[in-house]
């Protein structure tokens, strides 16, 4: 079991700027994220776009700012499990709570801070009701392990970057037929000229249409049934059907731990930003109240009030101060800008 004051759920820049206004109050932070990167939507979404809104930036490249989080917050040592989505949260008999995630992980938290966005990133699947007992066998939504497809007759479904990189990368080891329900793709341009001149050469096939049935033995995919533009179904024949349609947010597990929703956000109060369940808090685009709006910026001002907040529920009847960054030693040692006193006296 993983011990902290709080833990984090999600490191999208609302739950990265979370530990530093807890590092602020002498709070230590845990983070898990679904992820295998921090970044939230910032990094999944837009890493190249510029950003125009955040106070005293005038222009920051998405990914940029997270990285700039990630630095404002190395004084405070934070600790990521990235690839881990939490997946339970409970409250023990001693008021505090065990959270544990899909891989296993188990934290023991004061306090816990949803900070989940638009809730996990998962892979979009096949509407196949045969699809799920395939899944990891012969449907795979990401690539685990290359070799698997080696020497093999597969389908990769797709038209965006991930799709067209794997198509071409496995189309020299296996062989290869894209799937796109469209002849236009979102991939960028240099990836569909070789995937085009790839199939010129007869090294892989590209097929325009829509999955519409898989034939398998068990777990054994045998083809693909696939309708074309014209309507005809063809059958592919394949042994491995990878799906690379992108992600798309669920809020998935966060629904079952009894928060107070509001279609599919959780309901905050604008003071501390806590939810209906003592302890548990919501910043960012997770929570709704009234005149919410989905920015960053909200979402910063709101891990700050939330920080408070949990500092008091954690330190029940102790009067939390505001300090400032610019004048307070305490502040200032948490962040390591200053040396203490003593600090000095001890390496005189
Ligand atoms: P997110 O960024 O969504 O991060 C949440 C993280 O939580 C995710 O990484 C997710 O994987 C993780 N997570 C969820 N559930 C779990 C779980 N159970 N376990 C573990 N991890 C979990 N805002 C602006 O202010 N200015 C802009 O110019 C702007 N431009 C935008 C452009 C685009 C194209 C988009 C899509 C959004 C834009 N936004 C902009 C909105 C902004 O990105 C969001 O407001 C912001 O990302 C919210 O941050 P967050 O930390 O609350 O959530």
């Amino acid at each position: 079991m993983i011990t902290t004051d709080v833990l984090i759920i999600g490191a999208g820049p609302v739950g990265l700027f979370s530990v530093f206004e807890l590092g602020l109050l002498g709070l230590r932070a845990h983070v898990v994220e679904a992820m295998p990167a921090v970044g939230g939507q910032c990094v999944e979404l837009y890493p190249d776009k510029p950003i125009y809104d955040i106070p005293a930036l005038p222009v920051c490249g998405a990914r940029e700012l997270v990285e700039r989080l990630t630095q404002q917050i190395q004084p405070f040592a934070p600790v990521f499990h990235t690839g881990e989505t939490v997946v339970r949260v409970a409250r023990e008999a001693d008021g505090r709570f065990v959270a544990e995630t899909s891989g296993g992980l188990r934290f023991g938290a004061g306090a816990i801070v949803v900070a989940a966005g638009l809730g996990a990133f998962a892979p979009r699947k096949l509407a196949l009701p045969e699809a799920a007992a395939l899944e990891g066998a012969s449907v795979h939504y990401k690539v685990a392990d290359a070799a698997l497809f080696d020497g093999r007759e597969i389908v990769v479904a797709g038209g965006g970057d991930s799709a067209l990189d794997w198509a071409i990368e496995l189309a020299d080891r296996a062989h290869v037929v894209l799937v796109h329900r469209s002849s236009k793709f979102r991939a960028a341009p240099a990836s569909v000229a070789k995937m085009h001149a790839l199939c010129a050469e007869q090294r892989m096939q590209f097929l325009e249409g829509d999955i519409v049935g898989l034939d398998a033995d068990g777990t054994a995919l045998n083809a693909v049934r696939v309708q074309t533009r014209g309507g005809l179904v063809r059958r592919v024949e394949a042994s491995q059907l990878l799906v690379l349609w992108g992600l798309h947010p669920s809020l998935g597990p966060i629904a079952s731990w009894g928060l107070g929703l509001d279609k599919s956000q959780v309901l905050v109060d604008t003071a501390r930003f806590a939810t209906n369940v003592p302890g548990i808090f919501a910043v960012g685009d997770i929570n709704t109240y009234p005149g919410k709006r989905k920015l960053i910026l909200s979402g910063f001002h709101e891990a700050a009030l939330a920080a408070f907040a949990i500092k008091e529920y954690l330190n029940p009847g102790e009067k939390v101060h505001l300090q400032y960054t610019t004048t307070s030693p305490a502040l200032q040692r948490r962040l390591g800008v200053v040396v203490a006193p003593d600090e000095i006296d001890a390496a005189a």
